[in-house]
């Protein structure tokens, strides 16, 4: 090859290689404020399968909870009264991929703030104060995390924090790990485990809807939950975090926790 084909050669190359990379730039450096702006519409990574804070309703197909109304909220404050709120099933194993991926532009979906998590996602500030509990079928010797000794299995979910934890916490206990709630329930239900364990606020949703069951001793962790952002967005973020004070100052915030956690005074 003459050193002109060469240098054509190279040329090419390096064209390619700036043309992949840009396409690769793409959703992850996109400005979300911006985007979300300039299409009224914001994404939201929420839970399908967690009453109180994002459950399908079968009949309307419309997801139902604290997650959704706060997502709704915080949407027409970030967006204005034409702003419209999509969402996106997420599961505690999920959420973080998709959000990197850019299929959804923020999870609300039980999420704790996490020192493992702040290395791959921002957080907003604070909008739930959770901790973790067991849920157990009434009459069970399980009376909190230290009953959880090497005789007993309890069920957590893939990608919680609840499922590290309660390692930590209950460190002789058999710990098995199923895709989401919804799961994790049946399989408590069918006597897979003796026990099951994520926040307070989650089995809450669980033992009301199933009187057979009830929570087993104090919380044993905090677990704050948090927006979830991708990193670089400060923007975005801003906006997340002044329309969710907007919403604590206004009463909206106040009004949807009463709505769905009528007996919890605070
Ligand atoms: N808040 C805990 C977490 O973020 C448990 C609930 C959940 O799995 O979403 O992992």
């Amino acid at each position: 090859m003459k050193l002109k084909q060469y240098f054509y050669l190279g040329i090419l190359t390096f064209s390619l290689f700036l043309l992949a990379s840009c396409q690769t730039k793409g959703i992850a450096e996109q400005n979300i404020l911006d985007r979300v702006e300039e299409t009224q519409k914001i994404v939201w990574g929420v839970k399908n399968d967690t009453r109180l804070f994002g459950l399908m309703n079968i009949a309307t197909r419309e997801v139902e909870g604290f997650d959704i109304d706060i997502a709704k909220a915080l949407t027409k404050e970030i967006l204005g009264p034409d702003g419209k709120a999509a969402f996106v099933e997420v599961t505690s194993k999920t959420r973080i991929p998709l959000l990197k991926n850019g299929n959804i532009d923020a999870i609300i979906a039980t999420m704790t703030i996490s020192e493992e998590r702040l290395k791959q996602v921002d957080f907003s500030n604070i909008y739930f104060a959770a901790g973790q509990s067991l849920l157990v079928k009434k009459g069970s010797s399980i009376t909190g995390v230290e009953s959880l000794d090497e005789t007993k299995t309890v069920l957590a979910v893939k990608g919680s924090t609840s499922a590290l934890n309660i390692r930590e916490h209950a460190p002789k206990a058999k710990i098995l790990e199923l895709e989401n709630y919804a799961e994790a329930f049946t399989a408590l239900q069918s006597g897979q485990g003796d026990a099951m364990t994520t926040d307070n606020a989650i089995l809450l949703g669980m033992a009301e809807e199933n009187p057979a069951y009830t929570l087993a001793g104090d919380i044993f962790t905090d677990e704050p939950y948090g927006i979830a952002i991708n990193k670089n967005q400060q923007d975005f973020l801003n906006a997340v975090n002044t329309a969710l004070a907007t919403i604590q100052e206004n009463g909206t915030y106040q009004e949807i926790f009463n709505f769905w956690f009528p007996s919890v005074n605070n």
